[in-house]
This record gives C-alpha cells, sequence and structure tokens, in this order.
C-alpha cells in the first residue's frame, strides 16, 4: 500500500502555502500536467520538520506550466532559466515556490557541473540525478493521488532507520560537495552513513588527487556546514577526513573550542573561524574566489602565523602585533597557537582608544604632522600601559610635550 501524507501536509503547511499548492493541483489537471513535491520539503514533512523551500517537479516543461498559472493570476512569475527549463513563481501572500521540469543529467567530467541530458523525461529518471535517498522522494498533487509519496529508491524506510545512502556508487565521483552534504544532513538530523556509503566516501577522500572538483560547489557547502555554528559538524568533518578534499591539515582542535570563541565573540564570518583552522593551501584559497574581506581573513592568518613571537612583552606590543587584523583570523591564531595573548586583545586591549584625534592635538599647539602620529602612538602606549586612562590625562600629556 502506498503511503500518504496528505494528513502531515495539512497539519504542517501553512493555510496559504496549501492554498497555493490546491492552485497548482487544479492547474496541473485542468492541463494534464504531472507534478509533485519533490526533494528536501518531503523529506521535511516525513521528519515532521519545517521546511523552508518549496520545489515541485513538473513532468514535462515547468515554464509552460508556471505561465499556465500566471495567466490565471494565481502567480506572478520572477525568474526563469531557459536552459535547465526552471522558474521561480511568487503567490498571493508571499508564498515562494520553485518550479523545475525533470531533467536527466550526466557528468562529463569528474566533479564538474552535470550537463542536462534530457528535459522533461520521467519522474523515476530525474531522481537519479540526487545525492541521497532521502532527498529522493517526491509527492503527488494531483487530485487522484494526491498526497501519495513516490519512493523509487527506498528512501522511506532510509528517513525510518536514520541512514544517509547515495544513490549509486558513482555517486561521489560525480560530485564530491555530496561529501560535505552528507556532513550536513547528519549534523542536522542525527543520521548517520549507511557502510557502503561511507566506504565509497573514504575511498573518494584517500584519493591522491582532487583537483577535478567544482569548487564553488565545495565551498557553498562549506558555508552552509560552518555556519550552522555546531561543535558536532566540526568534529565530523575531521573524524570523516573531509578536510582532505580542500588539501587540509587537521588541527588538534576541537569543534566545542571553536563554537565556545564564535559565542563569545560573535565574528561576522563564523564559517571562515571553522575553516581557517584547516585550510592553508593557497590554491585551493585561489580556487574558492573569496570575497576580498574573506580573503584578507586568510591573509592575516598567514601572516599571524609566520611573525615572530618574541617581542610580544608589552601590551604595546600585542596590540601592534594584532592590529587590523580581521576577528576571524585573531581566533584562528588562537585556536592554532594556543597563545592566550590573542585573547587579551580581543577582550581588552582591542577596545583600547586614543580619545584625542589629529585635530584636537593641532588645536592644542602641535602642527607639525609627523610630530602628531608620534604623540598618538606615545598616548596609545601609555594608555594600554595603564598610565594615562582619562582623555584629561591626555590633553595634559599633549601640553607636557610643547613645553
Ligand atoms: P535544505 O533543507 O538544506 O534546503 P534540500 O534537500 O532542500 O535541503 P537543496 O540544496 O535545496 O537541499 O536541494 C534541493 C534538492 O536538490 C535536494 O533535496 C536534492 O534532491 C537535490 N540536490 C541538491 N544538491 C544536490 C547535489 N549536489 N547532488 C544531487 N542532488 C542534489
Amino acid at each position: 500500500m502506498s503511503l500518504n501524507i496528505k494528513k502531515q501536509l495539512n497539519s504542517q503547511l501553512s493555510k496559504d502555502v496549501l492554498n497555493v499548492l490546491e492552485l497548482c493541483s487544479q492547474t496541473a489537471d485542468e492541463n494534464g500536467f504531472k507534478i509533485y513535491l519533490i526533494g528536501g520539503i518531503v523529506r521535511d514533512l516525513l521528519l515532521k520538520r519545517k521546511s523552508f523551500d518549496i520545489d515541485i517537479s513538473v513532468e514535462g516543461d515547468a515554464i509552460k506550466f508556471c505561465h499556465l498559472l500566471a495567466e490565471k493570476k494565481y502567480c506572478k512569475i520572477t525568474q526563469v532559466q531557459n536552459d535547465l527549463k526552471t522558474a521561480k513563481a511568487v503567490f498571493e501572500h508571499d508564498v515562494e515556490i520553485d518550479f523545475a521540469s525533470t531533467r536527466q543529467e550526466f557528468y562529463p567530467r569528474r566533479g564538474h557541473l552535470p550537463v542536462v541530458a534530457k528535459i522533461g523525461c520521467s519522474l523515476e529518471e530525474d531522481v537519479y540525478r540526487r545525492d541521497f535517498t532521502i532527498n529522493s522522494l517526491a509527492m503527488s498533487l494531483n487530485k487522484e493521488n494526491y498526497g501519495d509519496v513516490i519512493d523509487y529508491v527506498g528512501g522511506v524506510n532510509d528517513l525510518n532507520n536514520k541512514k544517509l545512502r547515495v544513490l549509486h556508487d558513482n555517486s561521489f565521483n560525480e560530485d564530491p560537495s555530496r561529501i560535505l552534504r552528507c556532513l550536513k544532513f547528519a549534523a542536522r538530523f542525527n543520521f548517520h552513513r549507511d557502510e557502503h556509503t561511507k566506504a565509497l566516501q573514504e575511498k573518494y577522500i584517500n584519493r591522491q588527487l582532487h583537483d577535478d572538483i567544482s569548487w564553488t560547489r565545495i565551498k557553498s557547502e562549506l558555508k552552509q556546514s560552518f555556519s550552522l555554528n555546531k561543535a558536532k559538524v566540526y568534529d565530523m568533518f575531521l573524524v570523516n577526513e573531509n578536510y582532505k578534499l580542500i588539501y587540509g591539515e587537521r588541527p588538534d582542535i576541537k569543534g566545542l573550542e571553536i563554537k565556545t570563541l564564535v559565542d563569545k565573540y560573535q565574528p561576522e564570518h563564523v564559517w571562515l573561524v571553522y575553516l581557517g583552522t584547516v585550510l592553508k593551501n593557497k590554491n585551493i584559497i585561489e580556487s574558492f574566489c573569496f570575497t576580498r574581506a574573506e580573503k584578507k581573513i586568510f591573509t592575516d592568518i598567514e601572516h599571524l602565523m609566520n611573525a615572530h613571537l618574541s617581542m610580544l612583552n608589552s601590551n604595546y606590543d600585542i596590540y601592534k602585533f594584532f592590529d587590523k587584523k580581521t576577528m576571524e583570523s585573531v581566533l584562528v591564531y588562537y585556536l592554532l597557537s594556543k597563545r592566550k595573548e590573542a585573547l587579551i586583545y580581543l577582550e581588552k586591549l582591542s577596545l583600547i582608544k586614543v580619545e584625542l584625534n589629529g585635530d584636537e592635538i593641532k588645536e592644542l599647539g602641535i602642527t607639525d604632522g609627523k610630530q602628531i602620529g608620534k604623540i598618538l602612538d606615545e598616548l596609545l602606549k601609555k594608555k594600554l600601559a595603564g598610565s594615562i586612562v582619562k582623555k584629561g590625562d591626555e590633553i595634559d600629556f599633549v601640553k607636557s610635550k610643547i613645553k
């Protein structure tokens, strides 16, 4: 007997979403389309978890189907991708849905982006391009079998057994970013890899070369996984040797140490604190096409790790050592070196500032630019040493210089 999840649907999705699904269902029936909820949303419905993205698979041409909905004024089409025949549409009450035509893909080059072989294929053919069995489930939206789960690959069973299983032996060769997706789902749902999937993953990871890879996908999955700020993700990343994918080095750090620091200091790029502890390879850093701000974190880490530390004798030395470095890089430096000066800087010294600015010093009677710079530096030194605290004391110090 087939599994029907109409009840879950009605209890887990909002009225607005249910109404939109009803409109899609009617339109599909009237025009002879077969449509399905697909992937993450079906998985989350079965897990009784909240789902954020609604994906609908259309057996045939999803753009054509969307136009039918738009003609009836049910939605506005906001995005169309003609090569893949996908579309995004917004319905009443801001309900947003991604529509994709069923498609078959193949990977002409290992690890690179796939090429579409056929658009508008059967649902069964579409399912086999997916990553894990739990993400390969569909739910019919046509009236005659509304709510029926269509499971070609044993995904329901795997969901019940908390298993992550790939669909075929070539899966990680086709797309190694699935190794990181596996990590994300394992951490999120507390699932485990089935033995065969684990063996395939180890085989892939322990190959010498991972050059032939789509770094964009790897980067995006790393970002998603580490942005979760979960100690477990990091620990599994190390234990499963996933860092080898990016030619990383395994540090002696526990995920909880990172999470504790991240929670305390709240850096902007949380995921880069995690990644920064393993990623050293310059070529990969280049391949990741980081933004300028992200790149600076890695340059700063490199500078800090290569700098000479013997001269950190005073607060002033510590301040100068970390000054203008990104918070993420100071945290990574602490995690890798365990030098407590990094935390002294973040906790105490980085908050100390000279209150007077250049213009105010000028008004006090010092006009030479070079001398102003020197005085500002002396003031900083004194503030860091604690011999000057208040702005009044700073003014007195400047006046003493004029005399
Ligand atoms: P999330 O809850 O994180 O959004 P999701 O499963 O919805 O999880 P998406 O990244 O939105 O994840 O992908 C939607 C669907 O596309 C997945 O459920 C899966 O079927 C398929 N998919 C995504 N990435 C891959 C991949 N790298 N290889 C194969 N199939 C993939």
